[in-house]
């Protein structure tokens, strides 16, 4: 992925693509020390903007440090970086982290750095296919106890067990895993949350010791705006028996229907779908839904 065409903003100025690049002494690699977002641009607008920048700078601060740019700031590196790389809709990844001055645990002078990337990132699937859903083996590992992991944080040491489960699941011919929390009840994909469906009424795992994604809260509201029951709960595995829809929510999967979680079987139905619409009505800007309905 490194060797590509394009540039990547890096401490306030864009460099190519192939030249933006760290020392191996980085304390990020080391120990973790990195936040990152995942955005999506939707007719060249970045969809919930500022909502990503705001938890970038949260992620920083819950790990200790200080992103060295404004909220303001790296909203306009993002779109920057979505421009200067010809983009309409794509996917951007800013990320900050702290550099190479000191090498140990503590790297309290360590220069904190920022990059934004952005490239195109469609999606493969016709609604159509899209619906058939995607299937989940159960994960190995566990989402922490928050009293032992800064789960609110969009931290990079935290996805360590997402690619151990993810590339389990995908060796074993599944799409994604589907984790538990420590106390044993269903939590998040690797990189999505959850929701799921039962007698008209949505069920959702409260988000208490891992990410409450922007996505995740687009999508209640427009479950609350369309009149749909919404409940957030625990949810244990078992529970998976009496449900009859299942879906994902995330930036990067958007509304992706689910057709198996382990030994549970689920039909994508009116809801799924309804949400998944909703969905893409909301993240394209008014002005291209315009121009699209004048077509
Ligand atoms: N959980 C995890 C572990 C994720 O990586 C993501 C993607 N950022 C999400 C949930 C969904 O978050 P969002 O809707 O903000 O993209």
């Amino acid at each position: 992925f490194d060797q590509r065409d394009g540039f990547i903003w890096l401490d306030g100025a864009f460099v190519p693509w192939k030249e933006a690049k760290v020392h191996v002494l980085t304390h990020a690699l080391h120990y973790g020390s990195a936040v990152f977002e995942g955005e999506r641009a939707y007719g060249g607008e970045i969809f919930k903007l500022t909502e990503h920048s705001e938890r970038l700078v949260e992620s920083a601060r819950i790990l200790g440090f200080k992103v060295p740019y404004t909220v303001a700031e790296i909203d306009a590196a993002c779109n920057a970086t979505l421009a200067r790389n010809g983009l309409v809709d794509g996917y951007i990844r800013p990320i900050a982290w702290r550099g190479s001055e000191m090498m140990g645990v503590s790297a309290q002078k360590n220069t904190i750095h920022l990059a934004v990337a952005a490239w195109e990132w469609p999606s493969y699937f016709s609604p159509a296919e899209r619906l058939k859903g995607i299937r989940l083996q159960w994960a190995k590992y566990r989402r922490p106890d928050p009293a032992t992991a800064p789960s609110r944080s969009k931290a990079a040491g935290l996805y360590m067990i997402c690619t151990i489960s993810k590339h389990e699941a995908e060796d074993n011919g599944y799409a994604d895993a589907l984790m538990l929390d420590w106390r044993g009840q269903v939590a998040e994909a690797t990189g999505a949350n959850v929701f799921f469906v039962k007698d008209g009424v949505i069920h959702t795992p409260k988000a208490d010791c891992f990410l409450d994604g922007i996505t995740r809260r687009t999508v209640i509201d427009l479950a609350r705006a369309r009149g749909y029951e919404l409940i957030e709960r625990a949810i244990m595995p078992e529970e998976l028996s009496t449900f009859s829809e299942c879906w994902l929510t995330g930036t990067a999967a958007e509304v992706t229907p689910v057709s198996e979680v382990g030994e549970f079987r689920f039909t994508p139905g009116a809801i799924t779908k309804t949400l998944m619409d909703d969905y893409s009505a909301a993240v394209r800007p008014a002005a291209v839904q315009k121009r699209a309905a004048n077509a």
